[in-house]
């Protein structure tokens, strides 16, 4: 979602490539919970980029750091076709969701609750030739519809690898349906838990399509499994520490912030059996994102956005969405383009008023 349920609230990039993304549901009426044609998606992604004289590589796998002295990173080296290839840059930009880079080139990091635990992973699929007609009838199998067949299924024992009522259905294109349902446990920076995972939710999504087919056969009886994700679906790993972490606190009062870069209205949506839930915000109310949770401690030449910036484990349940880290994005972007022709930048000593005033010029909401 992208509203306060008043107003669209993350501007500048995050606002540009959701009206455009919208343009690939013409069906979806309104501003929240809009869902994605992801095939349309990546060609906004692939224009909004290379239209800014961005070089993209594909399948390439940052494997390591390399530090010129502490705190500074002198080069990432990248494995893809070509072999290993470093690439040296004054400013370094930590979007790997994990926090890879900012971990490897030395900063701290929390992970999960007091005992570790992070949030489910989903591994997402999509379902096909499903009966549209049928489907305007009952309009969802969301959790919430209490006659909705994911309670039969886990009530008839024979979906074992469904563990809980997590169910989240979008019409997105014509008989086409998609899923984020199901939860994998999984740890993201283990490549044997993630290979474990991604074989876990295929088989999941195999027994949904299943179950579906036999406790809402009018809509499902002759669908079919088209797709399960590339990547799969993570939740939470690694929150690197840095000047200030945004705390559940901070999100209850509703905390503004001198330096803050954004909005930010989500609720704490953590993904775990035993987790408190908080009451959501009421109509225009949001909080400040302050810049100061995108700044590594110890690191002077790296900058982390997306779901790796500092936040304590239920906060995390809010800003780890994706409107959230479009905004993140783009702040330290927009900071990087200030200090890069310094000779050593260092990511601490950003001008703040000069930040604030560019978002406010590219439409960010401050
Ligand atoms: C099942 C599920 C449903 C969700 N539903 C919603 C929703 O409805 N609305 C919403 O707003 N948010 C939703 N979210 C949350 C949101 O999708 C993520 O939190 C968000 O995508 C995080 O963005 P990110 O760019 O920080 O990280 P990611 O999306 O994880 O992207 C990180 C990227 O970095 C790449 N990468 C990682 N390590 C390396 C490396 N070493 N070298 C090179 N590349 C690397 C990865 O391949 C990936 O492409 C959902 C999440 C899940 C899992």
């Amino acid at each position: 979602p992208f509203m306060d349920k008043e107003k669209i609230i993350y501007r500048g990039i995050a606002e540009r490539v959701f009206l455009e993304a919208k343009k690939g549901v013409p069906h979806s009426k309104g501003n929240d919970w809009v869902p994605i044609n992801t095939e349309y998606l990546k060609t906004v992604y692939d224009d909004l980029v290379t239209s800014e004289g961005v070089s993209v590589l594909f399948f390439s796998t940052m494997a390591a750091v390399e530090m010129k002295q502490e705190g500074v990173v002198d080069a990432i080296v990248v494995a893809n076709k070509a072999g290993l290839t470093a690439y040296k840059a004054k400013l370094f930009i930590d979007c790997t969701g994990d926090g890879d880079l900012a971990t490897w080139a030395g900063a701290g990091f929390d992970m999960g609750d007091e005992e570790g635990n992070v949030q489910q992973g989903t591994l997402c699929f999509s379902l096909s030739n499903i009966d549209p007609y049928e489907f305007s009838l009952v309009g969802s199998v969301h959790t919430n519809r209490k006659d909705g067949p994911i309670h039969k299924m886990l009530d008839s024992g024979k979906y074992n690898l469904i563990k809980d009522n997590h169910i989240n259905d979008k019409y997105a294109g014509p008989g086409y349906l998609m899923f984020n349902a199901g939860h994998v446990t999984v740890d993201s920076t283990d490549p044997v838990s993630l290979s474990k995972a991604m074989m876990a939710g295929r088989k999941v999504a195999r027994q949904f399509q299943e179950g579906l087919a036999e406790y809402e056969p009018k809509v499902f009886a002759s669908s079919y499994l088209a797709s399960t994700a590339s990547l799969m679906g993570i939740r939470e790993s690694r929150r690197i520490k840095c000047d200030y972490t945004f705390t559940l606190d901070d999100w209850l009062a509703r905390k503004e912030f001198e330096d803050g870069i954004g909005r930010n209205a989500y609720y704490i949506d953590v993904h775990k059996s035993n987790a408190t839930t908080y009451p959501r915000y009421g109509k225009g109310e949001s909080h400040g994102i302050p810049f100061r949770s995108l700044l590594p401690i110890g690191l002077k030449n790296v900058f982390v956005a997306g779901r790796c910036i500092s936040t304590d484990h239920y906060a995390h349940g809010s800003l780890r969405v994706m409107p959230p880290c479009l905004v993140t994005g783009e702040a330290v972007g927009v900071a990087a383009g200030q200090i890069c022709r310094s000779k050593s930048p260092d990511v601490h000593n950003v001008d703040i008023k000069q930040l604030r005033n560019r978002l406010q010029q590219v439409g960010q909401l401050l």
